[in-house]
């Protein structure tokens, strides 16, 4: 499982900042903090440890700027407050930094640019230059052309997938909370903080309410997501408050925080790039046969896909679901939505009657699929086994 670690043992660190950690809604900046962390980085940095920087913040600092009344703003008008806020933000970003001679380089991503393959490797490699050269990436999502359909609206998963993009292997989400408890601390008096977490287990998941404040899209439920993208790619990942001046210090010092452990069989670049997809174009569902196979690291074939849902391409990624609803792989398919559904249920010797062509005999190629909830798949299984025994 691997143990804790000094954060100066790290190669390449991603950390997330909250945006309540940044803005206060009626002050507007909270620059002394700001300069708290920034010295926080210098000090990791100076120790040969790459430092990106995920900040929330556009948003939360446009309306403070603009004035805006409390309350739900609509689409364009957050859009336009993280115009305004955005500039802001990078510019503090940037003046803090250049106390300790660092330089910041801003990069805005939308959802696009990390879920097709082409502008992920495009921007995974203006973020790599930036390192390269000893810049400070300050990255945050476009939000000011993002909109429902193609946002992340969280900056949680986005510090995972940049994360996992960067090979980092450690990621550190600072907000309000400083960790993971086994129940909402503010409703159940009897939660417990768990300090390590070996694995995100479906009970883990379940202890992750759904929580979010105005400030800050992401609760509970996005950190723990983040932390499944983060770990299966052998990233380990720290919750922890940041409402300390100076809080990656005060985590050395030994600050309560929610540690966990990166997989010790990470998967490659690729599959962590599948696996992280945060909208797949389709699903595939299957039978008990097909996720014992799955199971057991074999290919999807049509003849366990029992129905096909979406619309998608030969080479999209696509959510395989098992019986009891739950997805349990991800994968790219093999097959346009059409023409899997023309060959669900067959054997892989119909295909070519079928389709006119010679296909691929899976469905889903095992190279090019990721197990997402083996351990779900694997615990039924064995309950299964044992009912039948
Ligand atoms: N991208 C948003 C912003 O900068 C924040 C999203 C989040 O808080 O997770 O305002």
């Amino acid at each position: 499982m691997g143990n804790r670690k000094p954060l100066d043992s790290y190669r390449r660190i991603v950390i997330k900042i909250g945006s309540a950690l940044l803005v206060d809604r009626k002050a507007g900046l909270k620059k002394t903090w700001l300069d708290g962390v920034c010295a926080d980085i210098a000090a990791l940095k100076a120790k040969d440890v790459d430092v990106l920087v995920v900040s929330s913040g556009a948003i939360a600092l446009g309306r403070s700027v603009l004035d805006l009344p409390a309350g739900a703003l609509k689409l364009e008008e957050s859009q336009a407050a993280a115009a305004v806020g955005q500039i802001a933000l990078s510019r503090a970003w940037s003046e803090s930094l250049s106390r300790d001679d660092i330089v910041a380089g801003q990069i805005l991503l939308t959802l696009g640019d990390t879920e097709e393959r082409r502008r992920y490797l495009n921007a995974r490699a203006t973020i790599k230059q930036l390192l390269k050269i000893g810049a400070v990436p300050i990255i945050n999502e476009n939000d000011t052309v993002a909109t429902s359909e193609i946002r992340y609206g969280d900056n949680d998963r986005l510090a995972a997938r940049v994360a996992t993009m960067t090979g980092a292997d450690l990621l550190i989400l600072l907000s309000d909370i400083d960790g993971l408890y086994t129940a909402p601390p503010h409703l159940d008096p009897d939660a417990q903080f768990l300090e390590t977490i070996g694995e995100i287990t479906p009970e883990i998941e379940a202890m992750a309410g759904g929580a979010a404040s105005e400030l800050s899209r992401g609760g509970m439920r996005t950190k723990i997501d983040a932390g499944k993208i983060a770990t299966t790619a052998g990233c380990a990942m720290i919750i922890a408050s940041g409402k300390t001046e100076s809080p990656l210090s005060a985590i050395e010092n030994g600050a309560r925080s929610s540690w966990f452990a990166p997989s010790q069989t990470p998967v490659t670049a690729r599959k962590t790039w599948i696996a992280g997809q945060l909208q797949p174009a389709g699903e595939l569902h299957v039978d008990d046969g097909a996720v014992a196979a799955l199971g057991a690291g074999k290919s999807l074939l049509p003849a366990g896909v029992r129905k096909v849902l979406g619309i998608f391409s030969r080479g999209d990624t696509v959510a395989i679901i098992g019986p009891n609803g739950r997805e349990i792989a991800r994968g790219l398919a093999s097959y346009d939505a059409d023409e899997a559904r023309q060959i669900t249920g067959r054997k892989s010797s119909e295909i070519e009657a079928i389709l006119g062509y010679a296909g691929r005999t899976a469905m889903i190629h095992r190279d090019d699929m990721v197990m997402t909830s083996l351990v779900n798949s694997k615990s039924e299984r064995q309950q299964k086994d044992a009912a039948h025994a």
